[in-house]
């Protein structure tokens, strides 16, 4: 029996998937099984207005729609992530302050265009999906996922469903207050979690504490990680208090779900052991009745979004 015959049609059939972020979008075509047959990047071009990115996002999709059918697959669905406030159940980007969308119909836009259903979801919270259902939480049933890098945010995945919540909102771990009257966040508060232990944040604060001449490069977190790591007293102070305000936001999100697993991803997270042997002491120094949860490292890389995307777009195939 020839190759052809054994193929099933379910077997050819792919998921178009497009994470999308402030500066590149992360492309892929994704079996049902959740493997990644084909990926591309494309630049966001956020600067020429939300109207050029909207029109970017369908013609790569189409693109991509055209490169499935090209290699013989059947592309079946579209699973779209975007960062910011999403409505998940009407397929509207609400507010995306680094793309600059507002009530954009993504799901119906799309859907029109490729002639085919189409998801839409949150970025970050497609990523814990991901890593919940096929990563580094597959053995658990309660998994928050918490993503450190620019900014920092959270999704908690049940049973492989991550909880959007009443206006799309859910997850933002990065604005808890850990620290009162601390660095200003982006949000206009001061003291919230991503204003202290974001990778911007580490960066940020390791320059103005080092204060080296104002036109000398901001030592990026990475960096700032290598040099506590290699003794730099200003550098394991700044790594510390991130260590310790992460601690108080894990132990204030273990209160709130109770999970199994914490999985950490997003830039900061590749520090590895340096960001998880202290950060797991920390945490179990802060735990009472609650129990401690297992902290490990994300699995799926940069593909989570993609993938997590989607499984978005095939759960909503499977619905009636
Ligand atoms: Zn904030």
């Amino acid at each position: 029996m020839g190759h052809a015959a054994t193929t099933s049609a379910a077997d050819r059939e792919v998921v178009v998937a497009l994470d999308v972020g402030g500066s590149g979008m992360k492309c892929a075509l994704v079996r049902r099984d959740g493997t990644v047959t084909h990926t591309e990047h494309h630049l966001t071009g956020a600067a020429r207005g939300p109207a050029a990115v909207i029109d970017t996002i369908l013609d790569v999709a189409e693109a991509l729609a055209d490169t499935a059918r090209r290699e013989g697959l059947a592309p079946v669905a579209l699973g779209l992530a975007v960062p910011g406030v999403i409505d998940e159940a009407q397929g509207v980007a609400i507010w995306s302050a680094n793309i600059g969308f507002r009530d954009v119909p993504l799901r119906k836009l799309a859907a029109a265009r490729l002639g085919m259903p189409a998801a839409l979801g949150h970025d970050v919270r497609v990523g814990g999906l991901a890593e919940a259902r096929l990563g580094a939480g597959r053995s658990a049933r309660h998994v928050l996922f918490v993503a450190i890098g620019t900014g920092i945010a959270a999704a908690h995945v049940i049973d492989g469903l991550a909880a959007a919540g009443a206006h799309g909102a859910a997850g933002e771990l990065g604005h808890v207050l850990v620290r009162p009257g601390g660095p200003r966040c982006g949000c206009g508060r001061d003291g919230c979690l991503e204003a202290v232990a974001s990778a911007s944040a580490v960066a940020r604060r390791y320059a103005e504490l080092a204060s080296t001449a104002p036109d000398a490069p901001e030592a990026s977190a990475a960096e700032v990680a290598t040099r506590a790591a290699a003794g730099d007293p200003l550098a394991q102070q700044v790594w510390t208090d991130a260590v310790e305000a992460l601690a108080d936001g894990l132990a204030t999100g273990q209160a709130l779900f109770d999970v199994e697993a914490v999985v950490l991803g997003g830039g900061l997270a590749r520090a590895g052991a340096q960001l998880l042997d202290p950060l797991r002491a920390a945490l179990h120094d802060r735990m009472t009745f609650h129990r401690e949860p297992r902290l490990v490292p994300a699995a799926l890389g940069a593909e989570a979004g993609c993938l997590g995307a989607a499984l978005l777009a095939l759960d909503d195939l499977e619905k009636p």
